[in-house]
């Protein structure tokens, strides 16, 4: 049984084991370090674990150009989103090609060693405008490039230690365990779901349709780098297991997490979300409206319609294209406008806002919109985070 190739033809491992980890620690000591952004730490544990692959590194010129304009690597394998290494401009300016430093994280923790092959302009003109189609400093993902450093260092990482704090390690696999997991599930096909928020029912729809034609379904929620105004990954963690222990199929369903930070590039990134999905053994993508969107930066279809800029076999992912669902109460059931033929007056709707006022009061939301199991659980944490 053969699983999906990997995005670049094969699964990048940049961790280092034994001797080699042992010798590059001790190294570390006595070479310049540098600590890294979460952005950065979370990018860093992607290619380590080979989520990224191809990258063994941080991005150079060539393919940071290429990236920003074309949506291809500077070999034209595609990557819609750069990674980048850009510490502040007070560090940058006595460190120097061919240099080893250290990366360390917030805690001064060793991370990996890198060689600097190259160091470069942070064009940032070039990569707001075309990855974010917006300038405005509004946007997340404009924001943290604005803050960025104006330089850029490249090179490939060997990497100590992915990350000395992981959160849900025991939902943490990376892309060689989750490939592992359907091998040994006999799961030729897996649907991949994305999310950085609570289940519902519309969402819990969409998975179960992509089960239908799929052998296997892989939740995988991200819990890098979010906005500060999203759900902490830790109370959706719970959402999602009382979600799956009731009402899905254990032996069809895997819950892992990943550990991205999201850009919130809206078209770019379901591209990206879609190609790294691949790398962890998944042929097929749930792509809703407006995935990975932030604000009204992106038309709702724009994260469906970029797929259709490739060529199948250069994202080997099959994105399926979903329109939104909710409950009808004359269809007594799911249902998205492509398959209802009732107004808008028989669909159970409720408001984001609407929706934190119930559970700020302590009541559900009806059960056409909610599980009362993931209710409570938001409830309870809605009630706790408001005094
Ligand atoms: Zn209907």
């Amino acid at each position: 049984m053969s699983l999906i190739t990997p995005h670049g033809g094969r699964l990048v491992n940049r961790v280092l084991e034994g001797e080699r980890a042992k010798a590059a620690a001790a190294e570390a000591g006595s070479i310049k370090s540098l600590t890294l952004s979460p952005r950065e730490q979370f990018d860093l544990e992607m290619i380590a674990i080979g989520a990224f692959s191809p990258l063994t590194g941080f991005m150079g010129n060539a393919d940071f150009i290429s990236v920003c304009k074309n949506m291809r690597l500077a070999n034209a394998t595609v990557w819609p989103i750069p990674v980048t290494l850009c510490p502040p401009d007070d560090l940058t300016a006595s460190i120097r090609e061919g240099e080893k430093l250290a990366l360390k994280d917030d805690k001064g923790r060793l991370l990996a060693t890198m060689t600097v092959r190259e160091k470069y302009r942070h064009d940032k003109e070039l990569e707001i405008p075309n990855v974010y189609r917006t300038s405005e400093d509004a946007h997340p993902g404009v924001a943290i490039v604005r803050k960025q450093g104006n330089t850029c260092l490249a090179g490939d990482v060997d990497v100590i230690d992915p990350n000395p704090e992981p959160e849900f390690a025991q939902y943490r696999l990376p892309p060689a365990k989750t490939r592992e997991a359907f091998a040994a599930k006999g799961w030729q096909t897996v649907a991949a779901f994305q999310t950085r928020n609570p289940i519902h029912r519309a969402h819990e729809y969409l998975t179960k349709c992509a089960l239908e034609i799929t052998d296997g379904l892989l939740i995988h929620p991200l819990v890098g780098e979010t906005k500060s105004d999203d759900v902490p990954a830790n109370v959706r963690m719970e959402c999602y297991r009382v979600l799956i222990e009731n009402y899905y199929n254990k032996d069809r369903t895997l819950l892992s997490v990943m550990p991205l930070a999201m850009r919130y590039a809206g078209p770019r990134e379901a591209v990206l979300h879609a190609l790294i999905r691949k790398n962890y053994g998944v042929t097929h993508f749930i792509v809703g409206r407006d995935h990975a969107g932030v604000g009204n930066y992106y038309g709702t279809y724009d994260a469906q319609k970029i797929f259709d800029q490739f060529k199948p076999e250069e994202i080997g992912v099959e994105p399926l294209k979903f329109e939104h669902s909710t409950w009808c109460n004359a269809c007594e059931g799911m249902v998205s406008s492509k398959t209802c033929p009732h107004g808008p007056e028989t669909k159970v709707h409720l408001s984001g806002t609407k929706v934190r006022d119930l559970l700020r009061s302590g009541q559900r939301p009806p059960m056409e919109f909610s599980r009362p199991q993931v209710a409570d659980i938001l409830i309870r944490w809605a009630q706790s985070a408001k005094s």
